[in-house]
């Protein structure tokens, strides 16, 4: 689609929202897993009037959602321009959801701060900013007297290279997804829990009925959005979903006076505060192999944080988590119909906190109306078939 079009698409639907009990053409959709995924791609079905059943294993966030970072964000490592444009369109798309769903849904605003000390990674930052700005994202370099100004609680060290990248926000990812499939029910979803979908009865190449561990329910169109277990049940109808293999881990402190008021993105650790007070911190946000969730390791990564954050050197650890990441081989999303199996939609990807918003309005599209959104169109499954 094009950029303008969709701009108009979602502006439209911040005017108006969708009837429920509208014109959607398919009857019953099924999706299994409640991460955001499923959650947004629900609520936008079951708004637009379709018959929506989700089929959770465990609990809704038991996945990579509850155990996300959940900075709304296209920054640097959004590339090429295309996929940029997408994760533009997700910041959009929670700003429209915002507006539609009102104080409810608390997205905290005030963008992110990225820097490093003089060097290679600071070059490299200012090329990144330059790049971005190009291609239109309200990003620019600050020197130190902004710094402080945007995170007066933070010592920076030696500030070779910073810069403030405004449009970009954070939610709790439990809350965002309790909103949705609060919302989702509202309109008339159901969801089922604990319910794991096991296998497929099959016919003519099509999904006629999922076999879960409650029995079999029968579906028009299923989605799957099973997160890293997508492979595996993809599999059973045939199709490919390739998904690499990307752990994370979190510390998670009690809640403490507001300290932050914009994500921070230190060198060498990312730092933030949800709207409960919890400050959140991680480091190596690039597929590091830690899985380490002990104690320990959560009161080290504090004190990482606390180079730049000097008060969580006194601030209890509350909880360390491990999340395994959504991440496509390519580390592009996947998602759309399958060639193999034509009413089997698929919703895998990284950044899904970012991208959801958006893709669940673009699958409820595709499902509903039948029209193949050219935007989603190079992160189709039929590149890996
Ligand atoms: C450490 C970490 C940091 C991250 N940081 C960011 C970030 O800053 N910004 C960002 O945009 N993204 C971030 N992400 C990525 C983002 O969190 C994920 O892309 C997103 O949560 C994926 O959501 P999902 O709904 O696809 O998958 P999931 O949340 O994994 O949900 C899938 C659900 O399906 C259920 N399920 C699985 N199998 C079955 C079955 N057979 N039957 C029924 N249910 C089933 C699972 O129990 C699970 O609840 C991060 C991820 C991690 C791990």
């Amino acid at each position: 689609m094009h950029r303008r079009r969709l701009l108009e698409v979602l502006s439209s639907t911040i005017m108006t929202g969708f009837p429920a009990g509208g014109e959607a053409k398919t009857s019953s959709v099924v999706v299994a897993g409640a991460g955001i995924i499923g959650a947004s791609i629900a609520f936008h079905l079951a708004k637009r009037g379709a018959r929506v059943t989700v089929l959770e294993k465990l609990r809704p966030g038991s996945g990579a959602t509850g155990k996300s970072f959940a900075w709304i964000n296209s920054t640097f490592s959004k590339q090429p321009r295309s996929y940029y444009e997408l994760n533009s369109l997700g910041i959009a798309g929670w700003r429209r959801l915002q507006l539609e769903l009102g104080a409810e849904l608390q997205v905290q605003w005030g963008g992110s701060v990225d820097w490093y000390p003089s060097g290679a990674e600071a070059d490299e930052l200012r090329r990144a900013v330059q790049r971005h700005q190009q291609w239109g994202y309200a990003t620019h370099i600050v020197q130190e007297a902004e710094f402080h100004r945007l995170l007066p609680r933070i010592s920076a060290g030696p500030l070779g290279v910073a810069c403030f990248s405004e449009p970009e926000g954070t939610v709790d990812p439990m809350h965002a997804l309790g909103v949705l499939l609060k919302k989702a029910q509202q309109f008339g979803a159901r969801l089922e829990y604990p319910c794991e979908v096991t296998g497929f009865t099959l016919a003519n190449d099509r999904v006629r009925a999922l076999e879960t561990t409650q029995g079999p329910i029968a579906a028009d169109v299923v989605v799957l959005a099973t997160g890293v277990d997508t492979t595996r049940l993809a599999r059973l109808a045939g199709v490919n979903v390739p998904l690499k293999e990307s752990p994370g881990v979190l510390a998670h402190t009690t809640p403490q006076e507001r300290m932050l008021d914009r994500v921070a993105l230190a060198p060498g650790a990312h730092i933030k505060q949800n709207p409960d007070g919890r400050i959140v911190t991680g480091s190596g946000f690039s597929g590091s192999p830690v899985t380490d969730t002990s104690k320990e390791f959560g009161v080290k990564l504090l004190r990482n944080a606390s180079r730049f954050l000097a008060r969580l050197k006194d601030v209890p650890l509350e909880s360390v988590t491990l999340g395994h990441r959504v991440l496509p081989q390519d580390e592009f999303p996947i998602i759309g119909f399958c060639e193999r199996c034509p009413n089997l939609y698929i919703a895998a990807m990284h950044s899904g906190i970012t991208l959801s918003t958006l893709v669940g309005q673009l699958a409820a599209t595709e499902i509903l109306d039948g029209i193949t959104v050219e935007l989603l169109k190079p992160y189709r499954p039929s590149r890996f078939a």
